[in-house]
């Protein structure tokens, strides 16, 4: 089988990504995106973005944008097509923009006797489907049936020129060959075999000018010189057509090699990961938030507070593995890792949890400033204003235990702005003994200081705690109740320093006020 390939081995690796945009773009599709990309730039090849819209009925109109923007997230770079290079060097790159093009190939393949003209109405096909239900023997356009319908192959010549002339509606279909054992080669899957009477005489041009999916699909990834067709396993199934129309049109020696990619499957139980599952379980499966024409909303990791590097990371495992240990990966070490050899062939669960996990970990690894410009517009919303430079300082403290982009607000809001109340639980435990009293006391101390700076100020702290004979725990943990509100947060002193002498002597009043008032 790969000796036929020899030519390929001499073309530039070139890839495309080639979704239709019949909606927001699934994490399923994003992954294709991504391993066609890797291996792309493995290979020193180029990756295109090709929109297949021939399916005008199921067209809807933000797509497309949608698509762009998500793969830009991910930071997968388009080197041509949509949104790079729109006219060439093969362009266009939009299928309803390529319309004219295909009728040409359409046609070649009936003059080589590939191919063949239909006239049946949908109603009389709606009505053999119907009959077929009723009688058990499934309708099935192919050689069984086409000699006695409506087409080329029965109708005489003049008849069919008749038809023709006076514009009557057609199709064009293929005309599978009888009985014909035919061996595929799959990149991932290996061998595969099947029998042309499996399969149908399938539609590949319509009289208003449309070509399906498949001869679109095949002329473009023929004019486009693709190498490899990287794609989901639900295309598994055309493979056999795809291969036939590329021997039809005698194109086999550049034909591209095929590897077709596992399901992503639901968390639990059977299936295909869908948007269900994630509204079900509070997850998202798509790249970024979307609003249709309709109104419908769905969630996007970007906007649920997750880093592009996270959601990358996570789908580069869903199917692939490295053979080591090693988890974490930046886009060029995926580059460096991947090949279609360590694709596996099963589907792969995917996991909301370990999904965390990765977000977790790459805020960790990002640095602070780049997590404050992320940071900043959260900040903006509330109308808190506050420097990049103490952004960053604050992303500084807390990151380690945030795990989406939000929580370094929740985690570090008493940085912005005073507490509103006080965690009872904390307060019922912490504020006794005379508590009031010795924060006061250590109140009237933190009046007379004058260097905030967080070192200086603890040991000063320290030395007044220990002077007085109060519990270190005690007090630090009332303090921490008066400027955090709860007893949790950076470093006390910290905070101190970060927030400033006036500030915090102001909360701890307010506390000394409203926690007495509450006892
Ligand atoms: N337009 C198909 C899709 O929506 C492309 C399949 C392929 O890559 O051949 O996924």
């Amino acid at each position: 089988m790969h000796t036929k390939f020899y030519q390929m081995e001499e073309r530039k690796v070139r890839v495309r990504f080639a979704p239709s945009p019949t909606g927001p773009l699934h994490m399923g599709g994003v992954r294709t995106a991504l391993f066609n990309y890797l291996f792309a730039k493995k290979n020193g090849g180029d990756f295109l973005l090709r929109i297949e819209d021939t399916d005008q009925t199921r067209f809807v109109k933000n797509a497309e944008a949608y698509i762009v923007e998500s793969l830009k997230w991910c930071g997968i770079k388009v080197d041509e097509g949509i949104g790079v290079t729109p006219e060439g060097p093969y362009g266009p790159y939009r299928q309803s923009d390529r319309k004219p093009l295909y009728k040409q190939y359409a046609y070649q393949l009936i003059e080589s006797g590939n191919a063949y003209f239909a006239f049946d109405t949908p109603e009389e096909l709606a009505a053999l489907r119907t009959k077929g239900e009723q009688e058990k023997v499934p309708f099935v356009y192919n050689h069984k049936t086409r000699m006695e319908l409506c087409n080329s192959l029965t109708l005489s010549k003049e008849e069919v020129e008749k038809r023709l002339n006076s514009g009557e509606h057609f199709v064009i279909r293929f005309k599978m060959p009888e009985n014909q054992n035919v061996d595929l080669y799959d990149e991932i899957r290996k061998d595969v075999h099947f029998n042309t009477d499996e399969l149908d005489d399938k539609v590949l041009y319509k009289s208003d000018g449309m070509p399906t999916y498949h001869l679109a699909n095949v002329v473009d990834d023929y004019l486009m010189k693709i190498t490899h067709v990287i794609r989901g396993e639900e295309w598994l199934s055309s493979m056999p057509l795809h291969v036939l129309l590329y021997r039809a049109f005698g194109w086999e020696d550049v034909m591209p090699k095929f590897a077709h990619l596992p399901l992503i499957l639901k968390p639990q139980g059977q299936g295909k990961l869908s948007k269900r599952d994630g509204d079900k379980l509070g997850f998202p499966v798509f790249p970024l938030f979307w609003v249709g024409d309709d109104g419908e909303t769905a969630q996007g990791y970007r906007e649920n507070g997750y880093l592009p590097e996270a959601f990358v990371n996570m789908l580069a495992l869903l199917g692939w593995n490295p053979g080591t240990e090693q988890e974490i990966f930046t886009m060029d070490e995926l580059i460096q890792a991947f090949s279609l050899e360590r694709v596996g062939k099963s589907g792969s669960r995917f996991d909301p949890e370990k999904t965390k996990w990765f977000n977790q970990q790459w805020i960790h690894r990002t640095s602070s400033s780049k997590l404050a410009e992320m940071f900043m517009p959260i900040l903006k919303e509330k109308n808190i204003s506050a420097s990049t430079d103490y952004v960053v300082r604050v992303c500084d403290m807390i990151k380690e235990r945030a795990v989406f982009v939000q929580d370094l607000w929740t985690n570090g809001y008493y940085f912005f702005e005073a507490p509103q109340s006080y965690e009872p639980k904390d307060v019922k435990k912490r504020w006794k003994d005379n508590a009031a009293e010795k924060i006061q006391a250590t109140l009237e101390f933190l009046e007379n200081e004058t260097d905030y700076t967080s070192k200086v100020l603890e040991e000063k702290t320290m030395a007044f705690i220990a002077k007085n004979e109060f519990n270190v725990g005690q007090i630090c943990n009332c303090l921490r109740l008066a400027v955090v509100g709860a007893c949790m947060g950076a470093h006390l002193f910290d905070i101190f320093e970060m927030i400033g002498k006036e500030e915090t002597l102001k909360r701890v009043r307010k506390a000394l006020k409203n926690i007495s008032v509450e006892e």
